[in-house]
């Protein structure tokens, strides 16, 4: 689509969040599986449950700005999964793979976080008030999100390290 105006970025960026939402329907309950920590898996379990919101978010923000929900390809959500499944299958070790996928769910909460702050900013000034509020909604969840994965790092990156310590020796 040709982007001549800031409607047309924000339409944009809202096909690419609908693409990334749907696509990590697909892949958090790989990530729980994943999983060996318990806090881990049930923190990926539970944002999937948040993530199922956002999309449906998403598609009332497209329908306050008279558009069809339609996804475009994201190539960085696309990249962000593919170094996660590099970690999926590269690490064997329980508490190095958790420690991974940590990594690479932060990076993907990042990510949103970037995107959904940009489209907080233009749908204000595009005086689309309603849809500014739904997409901040979301906005707390991923922050949420990346504070609780912040939080059980902490435990898990410590067991990683000195598992490694301890075979070093
Ligand atoms: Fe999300
Ligand atoms: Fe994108
Ligand atoms: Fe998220
Ligand atoms: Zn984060």
């Amino acid at each position: 689509m040709p982007l001549t105006s800031l409607d047309d970025l924000f339409n944009n960026g809202l096909r690419d969040m609908y693409y990334a939402e749907k696509k990590l329907l697909r892949v958090l309950p790989r990530m729980a599986k994943a999983s060996a920590n318990e806090r881990l898996a049930e923190a990926f379990q539970n944002h999937l449950a948040e993530t199922e919101t956002q999309v449906e978010r998403l598609e009332k923000v497209f329908d306050l700005v008279d558009q069809k929900p339609r996804a475009k390809k994201c190539p960085a959500m696309d990249g962000l999964i593919e170094e996660g499944n590099e970690v999926l299958k590269g690490a064997k070790e329980k508490n190095v793979k958790d420690a991974g996928l940590l990594a690479a769910g932060q990076a993907v909460e990042h990510y949103e976080i970037a995107r959904y702050g940009t489209l907080i900013a233009w749908a204000k000034l595009m005086d689309q008030g309603d849809a500014a509020d739904l997409l901040a909604e979301s906005l707390e969840e991923e922050k949420a999100a990346d504070e609780l994965l912040t939080t059980i790092s902490e435990q898990v990156n410590e067991t990683a390290h000195s598992g490694a310590e301890a075979e070093e020796d």
